[in-house]
This record gives C-alpha cells, structure tokens and sequence, in this order.
C-alpha cells in the first residue's frame, strides 16, 4: 500500500476507534480515556519495527468488536476483510464465562494469525506494563499477579512471533517478580 494511503486509512481506523471507546476508561486511578490503550498497542508495535498497516489497524481497532456495539461487517465495510478478521481474531466470546474466556486465550494463542499474534504479544505487554505503572486501582497485589502469571502463560504459547516484544515483556515479567518478591511466581 502507498505510504499516504496507509496513513490515511491508519488515521481512520483511529478516528474510528476513537469514536467507539469514547464513554469508556482504563482502570487506572485516573481513569485514563480507554483510546490510550490502541494507541499504545498500535505504538508498541511501530516502536519494535512493525509497519505493516494490517497489524497497525489491527491493533487500533481490536477492541472495538468486543468492547464497544461494533460489528464485524462493519469493520469489513470500512476497512477491508484482512483488518476485520483479525479484530474478530482478538474478540473474546462474551457469551462465554471469564475463566472460560480467559482458558480459550490461552488454548488458541498459537492457532491464530501471525498478524493477530503479534498484535496479541503487545496487548499483553502493555497491560503487563500498566499493571507495574498505572494499575487498576481496585485490584489487590493477588490480584496483579494472577493477571501477570496468566499473560505469562499466553505470551509463551506467542514465542517466536516478535522477538522485540518477547523480550519487553520478558523485561517486565523479571520487574514483577521485583516488584512482588513476596508472591510465588510459577516460570
Ligand atoms: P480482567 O481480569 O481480564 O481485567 C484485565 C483487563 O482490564 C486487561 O486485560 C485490560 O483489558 C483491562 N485494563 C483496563 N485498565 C487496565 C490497567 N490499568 N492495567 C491493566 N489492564 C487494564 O477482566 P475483569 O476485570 O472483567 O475480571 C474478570 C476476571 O478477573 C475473571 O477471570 C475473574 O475470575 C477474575 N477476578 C479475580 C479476582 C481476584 O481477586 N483474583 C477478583 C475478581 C475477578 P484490555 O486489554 O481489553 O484493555
Ligand atoms: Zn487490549
């Protein structure tokens, strides 16, 4: 794709998402607008080399399907199949129990799209990266560590997508295990 029309379409996707997310927030004490969340995944992945715009869309738009009264034929309509599907890649069954979803994360990781599982891989570090920095302030220290252990245990069904990544969230695994000296971690 030429570069104007990838950004273009990159600034679309954000306008896009942007709209969608706009009543919600991140569970940070300050309640953080929850678009910072996309851009944050969409940078990390520019950040660690990443340009092709699928991924860059992708990681935008991924929460749209499961968080927001967004559509998957929508996101064809507007940004083409390849974006959409691997949105939907990336949308938990809501239907589904949380330790169900959470089980289903963790048994497909490796099944899915190289795009989606790099796209997966920088979800995972960003959250792991604000649960260190800007943590959901309800959650107990248990709590963090349930979340990071977990994310651990999807991020090694991800090896070999995106060494950059892998190692930032290595990176950050080794500070919670700091962080949290008191807890047992299990890698
Ligand atoms: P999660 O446990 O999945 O909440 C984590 C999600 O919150 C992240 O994946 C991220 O989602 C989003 N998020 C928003 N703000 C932040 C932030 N500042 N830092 C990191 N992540 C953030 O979902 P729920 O809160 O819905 O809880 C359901 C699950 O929690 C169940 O598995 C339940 O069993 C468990 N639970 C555990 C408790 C305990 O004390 N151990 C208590 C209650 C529930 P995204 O990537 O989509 O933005
Ligand atoms: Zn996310």
């Amino acid at each position: 794709m030429n570069t104007l029309i990838a950004e273009i379409k990159l600034l679309e996707a954000l306008n896009f998402a942007a709209d969608r997310h706009r009543f919600q927030r991140r569970k940070d004490e300050h309640a953080t607008p929850y678009i910072n969340h996309p851009i944050d995944v969409a940078h990390r992945l520019a950040a660690a080399g990443e340009s092709d715009s699928v991924v860059l869309m992708g990681a935008i738009l991924h929460d749209t399907i499961e968080d927001t009264e967004t559509e998957h034929n929508e996101l064809v309509a507007k940004f083409g199949q390849e974006v959409a599907d691997v949105v939907l890649e990336l949308t938990d069954d809501k239907n589904l129990s949380a330790m169900e979803r959470k089980t289903r994360q963790f048994l497909l990781a490796s099944t899915r799209s190289e795009k989606a599982r790099k796209i997966k891989l920088a979800d995972k570090t960003c959250n792991v990266y604000d649960i260190l920095n800007h943590p959901p302030h309800l959650w107990s220290e248990p709590r963090k560590v349930e979340y990071i252990e977990w994310s651990k245990k999807v991020v090694d069904e991800l090896r070999g997508t995106q060494p950059v990544l892998e190692h930032q969230f290595d990176e950050l695994y080794r500070q919670a295990r700091e962080q949290f000296r008191n807890y047992v971690f299990q890698h």
